[in-house]
């Protein structure tokens, strides 16, 4: 399978998972995730693993899904699906370093290339329709079994899985690249154990990961036989990162009884006996709980409790104040918002925040002027797209804001709604309701034509 082949079906697979409702682009989350990805994409281009072919046809794009289960997956094209349940029980970044490095080792090593060239019976589109079926069985269990009834099914999505010379190749080069990119072996190798434990155990349900990257006894032999390669040095947990593991684990636990339970471990009298990093996680779990269950005075306290742990440590500062910006765009209180977080800020959690708050304070011109600049660099920032569009409404420029609707859409790969949207613009100047903005009606009609052709061309392929 050629590179511009995987790179289709990789699109294919990925224009869904976007349409997922499970599927999350938490700035916070993807910041952090992002920081992780790229220093392991440079160490794996260092290293000439990642070939400048492959960096420029690939996505090289990790997807968050919201679901608790611990999973990630390589997908074709440089595609990468992580569940936010797999972040919540990783110590610290080498253990996530751990796990992205060894899948995107499958994609650079080609391996997925090598078991769709297996499918080429299947067209692209039965083919993506597999993947999908089999990532929906790691989620609901009950979904699964209804796509699998089928034998030939079942067979097939077995091909799919990569064979163990491909896991241990996998592991080999993913442990190359994740040193080489400044984290620690242990992390992989900790990371290791637990899946290994979560196998012991028999925990497939929880830990569909397994199910795919089977912890086979070669596999840990190796790995064992590595550790005592590596430097002893223990790993040291970060603030930052048992924070993010607290946000992930909220995220991916939304019913209220879980909720609460997550809150309830902030009025543990043992809690200030514990760890730091561990007390930093507890609070801003909680703090962000109590806040999605409207408990606003909870939320201030536990806040305020969180201020205290983190004090002198500037990356668990930043996100506790960018928590508490957070919770202040959730009430309401805009001026909170903008005394928290600067609209001028290079990073998009800040400035993502900041702008909602100015569009929501009537400041959308300047919110939109800023905004405009971000998806100059940024265009496949669909969030930012719908707050402009959102700036604009604002402002009553509907025939922007109805652009900016479409360019979000383009950002997710869903061409045909990005057409529908590009259409209702051009009727929009058809009938004059344009406010004489001729720059914008052409700007339009360039990009209907484009989304056209991406979209015609996309029917082809089936
Ligand atoms: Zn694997």
């Amino acid at each position: 399978m050629t590179s511009g082949a995987e790179r289709k079906l990789g699109e294919r697979v990925a224009r869904e998972l976007y349409r997922d409702p499970d599927y999350i682009d938490d700035p916070v989350l993807v910041e952090y995730v992002q920081g992780i990805w790229q220093r392991l994409l440079n160490a794996a281009r260092a290293r000439g693993e990642l070939t400048s072919e492959l960096d420029e046809r690939f996505a090289w794009t990790v997807l968050m899904g919201k679901d608790r289960t611990v999973n990630a997956f390589a997908l074709p094209g440089g595609w990468l699906g992580l569940q936010l349940g797999l972040v919540s029980v990783t110590a610290n970044d080498d253990e996530l370093a751990s796990v992205l490095a060894h899948e995107l080792s499958h994609v650079t090593q080609r391996h997925i290339a090598r078991l769709m060239a297996q499918e080429k019976q299947q067209t692209p589109l039965m083919i993506a329709a597999m993947l999908l079926g089999a990532l929906a069985a790691t989620k609901n269990p009950q979904a699964g079994a209804a796509l699998m009834t089928g034998g030939p099914a079942l067979a097939m999505q077995q091909q799919l899985n990569f064979s163990r010379d491909m896991e241990r190749e996998a592991d080999r080069i993913g442990l190359g690249v994740m040193t080489a990119a400044g984290f620690q072996p242990q992390g992989f190798v900790t990371m290791f154990d637990k899946l290994q434990q979560a196998s012991r155990l028999n925990d497939n349900g929880a830990y569909p990961y397994l199910r795919t990257h089977p912890m086979t006894t070669e596999r840990a032999a190796e790995m064992q036989s590595r550790q005592q390669l590596a430097p002893q040095t223990p790993v040291q947990p970060t603030l930052q990162h048992a924070m993010i593991a607290g946000r992930a684990r909220v995220f991916s636990n939304p019913g209220v009884d879980a909720q609460r339970a997550i809150v309830g471990e902030a009025d543990a009298a043992a809690l200030s006996s514990q760890p730091r990093v561990r007390q930093a996680q507890v609070l801003y779990g909680a703090a962000l709980a109590s806040a999605r269950m409207h408990d606003g005075p909870a939320a201030a306290r536990l806040l305020q409790r969180l201020d205290a742990v983190v004090a002198g440590d500037a990356a668990g500062q930043r996100l506790a104040r960018l928590l508490a910006a957070e919770i202040a765009l959730d009430q309401g209180d805009t001026a909170r918002v903008l005394r928290l977080v600067d609209a001028d800020s290079k990073s998009r959690p800040e400035l993502l925040l900041a702008l909602q708050a100015q569009v929501q304070s009537g400041h959308a011109a300047e919110a939109a002027q800023r905004l405009q600049t971000w998806v100059a660099t940024q265009p496949r920032d669909a969030l930012a797209w719908l707050l402009l569009s959102s700036a604009y409404t604002a402002q009553g420029q509907a025939l922007r804001a109805v652009r900016a609707e479409a360019e979000a859409r383009v950002a997710q790969l869903d061409y045909a709604a990005a057409l529908d949207r590009f259409k209702a613009a051009q009727d929009m100047v058809r009938k004059g309701q344009d406010g004489n903005d001729h720059i914008e009606a052409s700007i339009i009609d360039t990009r209907a034509r484009q989304v056209d052709s991406l979209l015609k061309e996309q029917a082809l392929e089936r």
